[in-house]
């Protein structure tokens, strides 16, 4: 019999989004939930994303008298995410969508600030069953003194490296403060509340760091455990099911009881460069492109893989086209594709994609043009017009680094010929695509890849170009070239797992006591990215999900056993 230390009802693995909703809910069910993360410091890569969260017809939304409805939203899901198989199925999509307004307003009723990011489209919104003003909500600016000693133990977020209180839907409006009057008066909103945050002595979080502060700090009222530097090793199966872990602590072993279940949440395999050698297929991707957080490593994924689980989607990540910019200063050239005066083209010098739609969108066709024509890297073209108008540091329109330039990784000619020399692509063809770019993008078509067509592209472009916000020529020498890689922020492909958050064996059977959510499964999104917060949507709902089921009627506790006092 094993010896264990100690019994809790759920083992949640991970402390990002699905970990942490995952307890709360545990918790708010009458159980007991004990979080074990890894890491020094709590949230994964949700406290360091944009703490976005894509919840179709959430009652936020709703709040702002923005409709929506189930329906749609399901339509959405087939009409954009179509056929992936299991991760995908008509019961998990019903799942997310009956769940996800429920999780919310969970959130709420703790606690927990959102606001809806109105103006941020779904990234298909003109697809059936989009929406242009956006279902994405995220985490108000919140008081990280809150935490007290545990906020040197949060994952440093987004906008901590920007030195501002910004909320991720206010970003887009920061680097466009110079090219409108709305642009700036956010920007001017965003820079008044940082200044008065700092007088107060406020710790603001905003974005994921907001979002897991908010619900670290309510699962510490609670008591609920959470033990950082606390690795999963193992999980215990007992008769086929999975009845704990063997974690480390302090950095002693240490045998975990889970009366009611395990919850891997503990994202994907992102910097595994093993793993993504092993499944990438058609998409092979150099672990080190990815932003990511450390943590993302796999372990977790494979103790489940061990135990016959069933996996999808191993090949897909949350692809992120990256200029390759380097130490060279945090410029803004990753928002460039989406401006006026900008393509993305191969090594042949030709456009592939609509170079406006999402990062997903535009890395997976990268890959599939590299299968006929060098795309990984691509190259980001610009004119000198582009450079004048746009900041790409903290301010400053139009200077770049001198080091960006010096350093090789920004080129810069007169002649597009000379461009095309310098960056290894041919000539004729970059002169040719960009003759018939221009010629339409003046008139604000793009008849080739249909940019800017949607709410979404024009959300992203410049508020304030005519004749179109994403389209411009490029005509005003010098040029200039950037290469651009396929990164991502996660893997988004794993564990097979039902409408519960069930983890599946190869005869599509639940393996017994195990949950997975998030980066650790194949996500219920499938090779699409539907609106900004989709990955965090699909790790939440099916965290809370997770939690629901163990902890409720439909789970099953193990039997009980002598444990030591
Ligand atoms: C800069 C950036 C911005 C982003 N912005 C957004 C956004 O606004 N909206 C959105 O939807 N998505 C965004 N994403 C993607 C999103 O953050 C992630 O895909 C999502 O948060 C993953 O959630 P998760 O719960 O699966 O994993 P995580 O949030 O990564 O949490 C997993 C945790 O598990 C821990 N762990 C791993 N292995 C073990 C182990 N063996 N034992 C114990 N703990 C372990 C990890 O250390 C980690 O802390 C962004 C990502 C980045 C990097």
């Amino acid at each position: 019999m094993t010896e264990w230390d100690t019994t809790v009802d759920f083992v949640i693995v991970g402390s990002g989004g699905g970990g942490m909703v995952a307890a709360l809910a545990a918790n708010a069910a009458g159980a007991s939930a004990l979080v074990l993360e890894k890491q020094e410091r709590v949230g994964g890569s949700t406290a360091m994303s944009g703490g976005v969260v894509w919840v179709p017809d959430n009652p936020v939304m709703r709040a702002d008298g923005v409709p929506d409805s189930y329906d749609d939203a399901m339509a959405h899901f087939e009409a954009v995410v179509g056929d992936v198989g299991p991760a995908s199925s008509f019961e998990r999509r019903h799942a997310f969508l009956t769940a996800g307004p429920e999780m919310v307003s969970f959130l709420q009723d703790l606690g927990v600030g959102f606001v809806h990011c109105l103006g941020y489209s779904d990234y298909y919104s003109n697809a059936t069953g989009g929406v242009d003003e956006g279902r994405a909500i995220e985490p108000v600016p919140w008081d990280g003194r809150v935490l007290g000693a545990w906020l040197e133990k949060l994952q440093p977020g987004l906008a901590q490296s920007l030195g501002l209180a910004v909320m991720t839907n206010e970003a887009r409006s920061l680097s466009h403060y110079n090219r409108s009057i709305g642009a700036f008066a956010v920007s001017a909103r965003v820079a008044i509340r940082t200044f008065a945050a700092r007088a107060r002595r406020q710790a603001l979080l905003t974005n994921g760091a907001s979002l897991i502060g908010q619900m670290l700090a309510l699962a510490l009222a609670r008591g609920i455990p959470v033990w950082t530097e606390a690795p999963l090793e193992d999980l215990i199966v007992e008769n086929g099911r999975v009845v704990g872990v063997r974690a480390v602590r302090d950095g002693a072993p240490v045998l975990i009881r889970a009366r009611r279940g395990v919850l891997l949440a503990a994202g994907g395999f992102a910097h595994n460069t093993e793993m993504r050698g092993e499944y990438g297929g058609d998409q092979p991707n150099r672990a080190k492109w990815s932003i990511a957080n450390a943590g993302d490593t796999g372990e977790a994924l494979q103790t489940a893989m061990r135990l016959g689980a069933q996996t999808a989607l191993m090949d897909e990540a949350w692809w992120l086209p990256a200029p390759r910019t380097g130490k060279f200063g945090q410029s803004t050239l990753d928002q460039a594709r989406q401006r006026p005066r900008t393509i993305y083209v191969d090594a042949a010098g030709h456009r592939f994609v609509n170079e406006s739609n999402s990062y997903m969108e535009v890395g997976k066709a990268m890959y599939a043009r590299d299968q006929t024509s060098r795309a990984v890297p691509c190259w980001l073209i610009f004119d000198d017009r582009y450079r004048k108008r746009y900041a790409h540091l903290r301010s400053s329109p139009g200077r770049f680094p001198r080091k960006l330039l010096e350093s090789g990784r920004l080129k810069q000619a007169w002649t597009l010929d000379d461009l095309a020399r310098m960056c290894g692509i041919d000539g004729a063809g970059l002169v040719e695509t960009v003759e018939r770019f221009n010629v339409n993008a003046v008139q604000g078509i793009d008849p080739d890849y249909g940019r800017g067509d949607s709410a979404y592209n024009r959300a992203l472009g410049d508020p304030n170009h005519k004749v179109h916000p994403c389209l411009g020529p490029i005509d005003e020498p010098p040029y200039y070239a950037v290469e651009v890689v396929p990164g991502d922020i996660g893997t988004c492909g794993g564990l097979v797992t039902d409408e519960h958050a069930r983890v599946l064996d190869q005869r599509d059977e639940p393996i017994g006591g195990l949950y997975a959510t998030g980066n650790n499964t194949a996500t219920v999104m499938g090779r699409h990215y539907l609106g900004p917060g989709a990955s965090i949507a699909n790790t939440m709902v099916f965290g809370y999900l997770a939690a629901l089921h163990a902890t409720g009627p439909e789970g099953t506790e193990i039997e009980s056993q002598h444990e030591p006092g």
